[in-house]
């Protein structure tokens, strides 16, 4: 039952009885699950960046022209991500709300680039790998623009011939991913780039997962081939701290090549009483508190810090790799290279599976082509958890042999949406 507004005031105390009350019936989610609820930052990254967010939760972004500490905040981590990306002297950054808006802006800033620059493509159309986010198709569908998706090759990376054959003289986009959230590869950026630049197309980069995991793990010695600004021909890239960086929800980042593109990005307007009205978010008023909390926890975690939190993740995943194969029946789709796997089968029900673990409490994300639980890689703080979780895999998997599971076709407990 919803509660109406109390005519009376309820003491703090009350309320925050009745929080913890709501919350303890929730799953112990925060212990970190592979999936859902990912990724999970250590207490001591929480209390920091709940401490930093305290000391502005009440101011805006928008106060950067009169605050100088919020000027300071938001320069700074413009300054991390485009080290990060290694984007090149006047490359702009923009901070946002997630990826949702930095994709949604890099789809408005090429839309209204091509409008100059493509005067030909009079019905502006993106090629995209069937595997990226379907956040580009929510941007293009706000903002009048078709998608055509072209099925990814066998290597689950966007297939760059077949997506050259898709291009027609209304393309003005092209999307590569680094990586998928479906699969965990980076797509071929050089060779989407090198698409892009003979077509005269905008080549955006979706690093919304890869872009604070990618650069660390390259640095780690893994072979992570190069989806940045480092590539000739990338005009945009979005990356969110929400991610990988650990940061608390509610920020991520779209950096273009050049400031000068700046002016499609922006909307501007001044028909009111008021005077011009200038922005360049979808977002209007921008919470600082978790824009400080991004900066602090940056800064508190440095490159070591960061360094610690990459080995965190491949040390996971290859406990999940051997713990995986040792179930017999289970295999992974994908050798995972970017904290995201797919645990297949060819002869167990994978959607089963995923309801015997949901009513033994681990709930899990659905994978649909082919049928499999999609799994996050997190750094976590004791490995038991990990372990717990593959032990309930085997569980879950010898009741699904036994026949003993129930298909619900739907999520189950805790009344978890498919995500
Ligand atoms: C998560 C994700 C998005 C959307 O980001 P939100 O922060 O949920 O808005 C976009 N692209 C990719 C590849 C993602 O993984």
């Amino acid at each position: 039952m919803s509660e109406s507004l109390p005519t009376k005031g309820v003491p703090w105390t009350e309320l925050r009885r009745e929080l913890e009350e709501a919350k303890s019936t929730d799953c112990p989610w925060t212990r970190g699950m592979f999936g859902l609820w990912w990724p999970n930052p250590s207490p001591e990254m929480l209390r920091i960046s709940n401490e930093a967010f305290e000391m502005f939760s009440h101011a805006s972004l928008l106060y950067a022209p009169w605050l100088g500490s919020i000027r300071r905040i938001e320069s700074d981590l413009q300054a991390m991500v485009q080290e990060l990306l290694r984007a090149p002297e006047g490359a702009a950054t923009t901070l946002t709300s997630g990826g949702t808006e930095s994709n949604f802006l890099a789809v408005k800033t090429a839309r209204d680039w091509a409008r100059v620059n493509r005067p030909e493509a009079t019905r502006p159309s993106i090629v995209a790998p069937r595997t990226a986010h379907p956040t580009m198709n929510k941007a293009a569908s706000l903002l009048g623009l078709e998608v055509v998706r072209v099925p990814a090759g066998p290597d689950y990376r966007a297939d760059v011939n077949a997506m050259a054959a898709a291009i027609t003289s209304n393309t003005v986009m092209l999307v590569g991913s680094a990586p998928p959230y479906t699969h965990g590869r980076i797509d071929d950026i050089p060779a989407l780039a090198a698409l892009a630049a003979q077509n005269h197309l905008w080549l955006h980069v979706d690093a919304c997962v890869g872009g604070f995991l990618a650069p660390w793990l390259r640095k780690l010695g893994r072979p992570v081939p190069d989806f940045d600004f480092t590539v000739p021909g990338v005009f945009s890239v979005s990356a969110d701290l929400h991610k990988f960086a650990y940061c608390l929800l509610g920020i991520s980042s779209i950096t273009l090549r050049d400031s000068a593109l700046l002016q499609y990005q922006r909307f501007e307007f001044s028909d009111w009483p008021y005077g011009t009205y200038r922005s360049q978010t979808f977002a209007g008023s921008r919470p600082a508190g978790i824009a400080a909390a991004a900066w602090v926890l940056m800064r508190r975690l440095g490159e070591e810090g960061y360094l610690e939190v990459a080995r965190g993740i491949l040390r996971t995943t290859e406990l999940f790799v051997s713990g995986i194969r040792s179930i017999p029946g289970l295999s992974i789709l994908n050798e995972p290279e970017m904290g995201i796997l797919n645990v297949v089968s060819q002869e167990l029900d994978m959607m089963a599976v995923a309801d015997a673990m949901t009513a033994r409490g681990w709930p899990v994300a659905r994978f649909e082509e082919p049928p499999a639980i999609h799994l996050l890689m997190d750094r976590v703080d004791d490995e038991t958890v990990i372990h717990d979780f593959l032990n309930e895999l085997r569980g879950a998997v010898g009741e699904v042999r036994a026949g003993r599971v129930v298909r619900s076709g739907s999520a189950l407990g805790y009344e978890a949406p498919k995500l």
